[in-house]
C-alpha cells in the first residue's frame, strides 16, 4: 500500500516536472530579440503605415509576412494559404448624378445636380425617359393606382403645409409615408422637399449624409434590387408642371382638398450613384491542433490587428509600433511557443491576424459572421491591442497630454466579459505568477466596444483583452518602435502562452 502511494507519488512527480520543463521550454521561445526584429520590420516607414491603398502595399506585405511566418514555424493554415479574404468596398463621390425633365418630344428642358437617393439600394440608380405621377402628400394612398409607377410625393402633410409650423424634416412622419407607398410598389418614389423651405436646408442635409465616402465590409448578398427612394428640390417640380411657382400652386390645391393625383406630360430622366470599388483584406489565421481526439474541436483564438492608419496628409508615415504593431508581434511569438510543444495542449489554439480594424473592425467583425472555427466551440478569445508600453517617468513631455497614463511595468489592463466569469481568475492567477497586476478599472460599456474583441462578445464567447493603455503617441507619428518596451510585450506574450495553455488543458469548462 505505502509503495503504491510513493510511487504514484513519484510518477505525478515526474509528470509535473516534465511538464513544468516542456512549459519553460516553451516560454523560452517567447524572446526578446525576435519581437524586435519583427516588430521593427512591421513598424518601418516602407510598410507606408499598413493601410488599405497606399502605394507600397504594407498591409499586403505584412499578411504575407505573418502567413511566411506561420509556415516557417510549422503552423496550420485554418484557410488556404492561412488567408481569409474579407471583400471591402470603397466608396468614392459619385460627380455625374444628375436629374433631367424631358418635354413631350424628349427634348431636355431642365437639367439639375439636387438629387439624392435615400434608401440604401441599389448603388447604382438610372431611369430614362420615366412618366411621372404627382400623389400630393401620398394621403389617400389606398385611391391611387400607383404600382410600377415613378411617383412624386410632397414632404410633409397637408395639414402641416397649410399650418405655419416649420418645414422641418419629420422623421417619423416621413419614413411611416414612405413604408405606405412603397407597400404599394412603385416603381421609385420621389420626395421632393418642402417649397416654404427656401434655402434647401433638408436637401442639403441629405446629400451631405448620403455622399459620404469610405470603407465598408461587403455584404454577402448582393442587395435585392428594391424600388429607390430618392430626394429633389421644388425646381424638379415647377419644371414638371411647367413653370416656376406652380409646384407651390399645386401643393395648396391639394392641402384645400381640390386635388389629389395629377399625371404630366412631361417625363424624368435621372442617375445617382457609383459603383465602389471592390477590396481586399486580408484575416491571416494560423492554428496549433489540439492533441485530444475530442478536445481539438474546441479552440481558444489569439487575436491581433495588424494594421494602422497610413501616411497623413502632410506625408508622414504612422507606423503603429504599439498599435498594433506589439500585439501583432506578441501572438507570433506565442504561436510560436505553442507550435515548439513536443506534446500539444488539449484544445485547439488559433492565431488570428485580423485587418482593418482602425477602418471599424472589419476583419474581426467579417471572421465572426464566417467563422472559420465555430464560435459556440470557441472557449476564450483573447484580443491584444497596444501591449507595447510603459510610463517610465523619464518621458514627461510625451507623456503628459495622454488621456490616461500607461500602466507601470507590472500593471496590465484586463478587460473581461461576463459570459464565462471563471476566465476573469484564471487570468488573474497566472498574472500573479509573473507579477502582473490586472488592472480591471476600464469601463466596460465603453471598453467592450473599443477594439476587435468586440465581435466575439457580441456572439457570446467568453473574451480577453490586454492592453498597456493609452499614451500621447496614441494614433500620432510619435508611436515608434523606438519608444516600444519590449520586455513588456515579453511579460504579456508569457502570459498569453500560460492562459492559453491553461484553457487548452482544462477538464471542465462550462458556460
Ligand atoms: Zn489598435
Amino acid at each position: 500500500m505505502l509503495i503504491r502511494k510513493t510511487v504514484l507519488i513519484y510518477f505525478s512527480l515526474l509528470v509535473f516536472l516534465f511538464s513544468a520543463n516542456a512549459q519553460n521550454e516553451a516560454l523560452s521561445k517567447i524572446d526578446i530579440p525576435d519581437l524586435k526584429e519583427y516588430l521593427t520590420f512591421i513598424a518601418s516607414d516602407e510598410l507606408q503605415g499598413r493601410e488599405l491603398g497606399t502605394e507600397v502595399d504594407g498591409l499586403e506585405i505584412t499578411a504575407n509576412y505573418l502567413a511566411d511566418y506561420a509556415k516557417e514555424n510549422g503552423l496550420k493554415p485554418a484557410v488556404e494559404n492561412y488567408f481569409q479574404t474579407v471583400p471591402i468596398l470603397h466608396t468614392t463621390l459619385s460627380t455625374d448624378d444628375f436629374i433631367e425633365v424631358n418635354n413631350k418630344k424628349g427634348k431636355s428642358v431642365y437639367q439639375s445636380k439636387e438629387l439624392v437617393k435615400i434608401n440604401q439600394t441599389p448603388v447604382v440608380y438610372k431611369l430614362d425617359e420615366e412618366p411621372v405621377t404627382f400623389i400630393g402628400f401620398g394621403e389617400n394612398i389606398e385611391s391611387l393606382g400607383i404600382k410600377d409607377k415613378l411617383v412624386i410625393v410632397a414632404q410633409g402633410s397637408a395639414e402641416s403645409f397649410s399650418g405655419e409650423e416649420a418645414f422641418e424634416w419629420q422623421n417619423r412622419v416621413e419614413r411611416a409615408k414612405i413604408n405606405a407607398i412603397m407597400e404599394k410598389e412603385p416603381k421609385a418614389l420621389l420626395i421632393i422637399t418642402n417649397p416654404k423651405d427656401k434655402e434647401n436646408k433638408t436637401f442639403k442635409q441629405f446629400q451631405g449624409w448620403m455622399s459620404r465616402q469610405g470603407y465598408s465590409v461587403k455584404a454577402d448578398d448582393d442587395v435585392t434590387e428594391q424600388p429607390a427612394v430618392l430626394l429633389s428640390t421644388p425646381n424638379v417640380a415647377d419644371a414638371l408642371l411647367g413653370k416656376k411657382g406652380q409646384y407651390l400652386k399645386y401643393l395648396e390645391d391639394v392641402a384645400a382638398g381640390s386635388k389629389a393625383s395629377t399625371e404630366v406630360s412631361e417625363t424624368l430622366s435621372l442617375k445617382t450613384g457609383k459603383e465602389p470599388e471592390l477590396l481586399e483584406g486580408k484575416n491571416v489565421i494560423a492554428y496549433v491542433e489540439g492533441s485530444d481526439p475530442v478536445l481539438k474541436n474546441e479552440y481558444i483564438v489569439f487575436m491581433a490587428h495588424y494594421d494602422h492608419l497610413g501616411i497623413g496628409k502632410d506625408g508622414d508615415v504612422y507606423n503603429g509600433a504599439d498599435d498594433n504593431g506589439s500585439g501583432t508581434v506578441a501572438i507570433m511569438e506565442v504561436a510560436e511557443a505553442f507550435a515548439s510543444l513536443n506534446e500539444k495542449p488539449k484544445r485547439s489554439i488559433v492565431f488570428l491576424w485580423v485587418t482593418c480594424e482602425e477602418k471599424g473592425h472589419f476583419g474581426s467583425s467579417y471572421y465572426c459572421d464566417h467563422p472559420v472555427f465555430p464560435l459556440d466551440k470557441t472557449v476564450a478569445s483573447i484580443n491584444l491591442d497596444m501591449v507595447g508600453r510603459v510610463y517610465d517617468g523619464s518621458r514627461d513631455d510625451v507623456w503628459k497630454d495622454s488621456p490616461k497614463k500607461v500602466k507601470d511595468f507590472d500593471g496590465l489592463y484586463t478587460l473581461s466579459n461576463d459570459v464565462w466569469p471563471e476566465l476573469a481568475e484564471i487570468n488573474a492567477a497566472h498574472c500573479a505568477e509573473l507579477g502582473l497586476v490586472p488592472d480591471t478599472s476600464l469601463p466596460k460599456e465603453r471598453f467592450l466596444r473599443a477594439s476587435d474583441h468586440y465581435h466575439f462578445h457580441k456572439n457570446g464567447v467568453p473574451i480577453l483583452n490586454y492592453a498597456t493603455g493609452y499614451h500621447a503617441d496614441y494614433h500620432k507619428v510619435g508611436d515608434e518602435v523606438e519608444r516600444i518596451n519590449f520586455k513588456k510585450i515579453k511579460r504579456v506574450a508569457d502570459l498569453c502562452f500560460l492562459v492559453g495553455l491553461d484553457l487548452a488543458n482544462k477538464e471542465d469548462v462550462e458556460f
